[in-house]
């Protein structure tokens, strides 16, 4: 492969091809029914964040759908490095993307006797300050979080509907990211996000038994808020919570911690308020350590 600035490579089953290269076949299932797994990663100055979480994670989505990944946690890992290297990546998002694979059309698995395995890096430009500053609009959708017993959104999916219908719904609504309540009413998360919120100086968050992709950033933020003092309540909460929210934020890989500036028409009483600073300086604090332990 001839390699110039312009050119994306990905790496695709065992090996890096350009992207016009990187072909799947129309009969993949993960094409034709959304059956596969995903995650996306940050790559912060040249090292992945969370790595063995997110490893973990995928293996865990796949097992819930009986998906054979083809690869070992370390084998992984080195193919997301030689990606990142590549790209002549510092500052990066990646994807590994396993679906089931080509097979004939019908929805058995075992027709599909071949995972397909991609990792895709690309350079991450981050989100206007302005966001982080002003805080973003989230609404309350209509369109329910799916049934933890129907698509359980525990696992990292391609089938991405759900969430999909959601954004559109938020959209129309002038906001940037949905909040799905799930089939009880209860509050879930956003549609590429958790949720959090602060109300009398104590963090809530929706646990995870409401039907919630268990998120990494999630985890990290509940860990580092204990860490810093913050009472934290996992809970089933109504959607009034976050309409009369003293603080909420959204979370994940991507954005970190994402104020938010109101929920509908409602304004949130403080924007980026002082729970919320203290925790994405903490954030960053960790991101900070991470990498001075990760970058030779
Ligand atoms: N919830 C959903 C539905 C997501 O898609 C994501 C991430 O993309 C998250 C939550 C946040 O997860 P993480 O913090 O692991 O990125």
């Amino acid at each position: 492969m001839q390699i110039t600035v312009e050119t994306i490579v990905i790496y695709l089953n065992n090996r890096l091809v350009s992207d016009s290269k990187a072909k799947v076949s129309v009969f993949d299932h993960g094409f034709l029914y959304g059956d596969g797994v995903y995650e996306t990663l940050r790559v912060y100055d040249g090292t992945v964040f969370k790595f063995d979480e997110h490893i973990d994670r995928l293996f865990h989505s796949a097992s819930l759908i009986g998906l054979y990944i083809p690869k070992t946690p370390a084998q992984i890992k080195s193919a997301v490095y030689m990606t990142i290297k590549a790209n002549r990546l510092k500052e990066a998002y990646v994807r590994i993307t396993v679906s089931r694979g080509k097979g004939p059309i019908g929805l058995d698995p075992a027709l599909c006797p071949k995972p397909t395995f991609v990792i895709m890096a690309r350079p991450f430009k981050g989100y206007p300050a302005s966001y982080y500053k002003k805080g973003v609009k989230v609404a309350v959708v209509s369109t329910r979080r799916n049934f933890n017993r129907s698509l359980n959104p525990a696992i990292k999916s391609l089938n991405f509907l759900n969430n999909i219908i959601a954004k559109t719904e938020a959209k129309a609504a002038g906001a940037y990211e949905a909040v799905m309540l799930n089939h009880l009413g209860y509050v879930a998360e956003g549609t590429i996000s958790n949720i959090f919120f602060v109300k009398k100086g104590i963090l809530h968050t929706p646990e995870t038994g409401v039907g919630i992709l268990n998120g990494i950033t999630r985890k990290t933020i509940i860990d580092a808020a204990k860490k810093l003092g913050i009472k934290v309540k996992e809970g089933r909460f109504r959607p009034r919570s976050i309409h009369n929210a003293d603080e909420v934020f959204l979370s994940n890989t991507s954005m970190e911690v994402m104020p938010v500036s109101m929920v509908g028409s409602k304004k949130i009483r403080v924007v980026s308020g002082s729970i919320t600073k203290m925790i994405h300086k903490e954030y960053k604090r960790i991101l900070t350590d991470h990498i001075s332990l990760n970058v030779q």
